[in-house]
């Protein structure tokens, strides 16, 4: 599910979503010195590429907190740090 979609609670009828596609995409300015990667769907992905990461971010709060509360979850390479011990 689009992440943005998810934590802010838009419920999309299936057709909405295109389909229910999604794109994964990298965002730089969140983590230093790593990159996080967000499944967005259809519609979000036309805003993050028309506005730009730090307006997205800006426009969507609770992803931008999100992805602060869980880097292990959204940082890339972060969820293979689980199988390094
Ligand atoms: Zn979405």
């Amino acid at each position: 599910m689009c992440v943005v979609c998810e934590t802010e609670n838009i419920k999309r009828l299936p057709v909405e979503g295109h389909k229910g596609k999604l794109f994964k995409r990298r965002l730089y300015s969140v983590y230093q010195g790593k990159t996080a990667v967000v499944m967005l769907c259809y519609l979000h992905d036309i805003e993050l590429f028309l506005s730009g990461e730090s307006a997205f971010l800006k426009a969507h709060l609770p992803l931008a907190q999100e992805l602060v509360t869980n880097p292990k979850k959204y940082s890339e390479g972060g969820a293979g740090d689980d199988f390094a011990f």
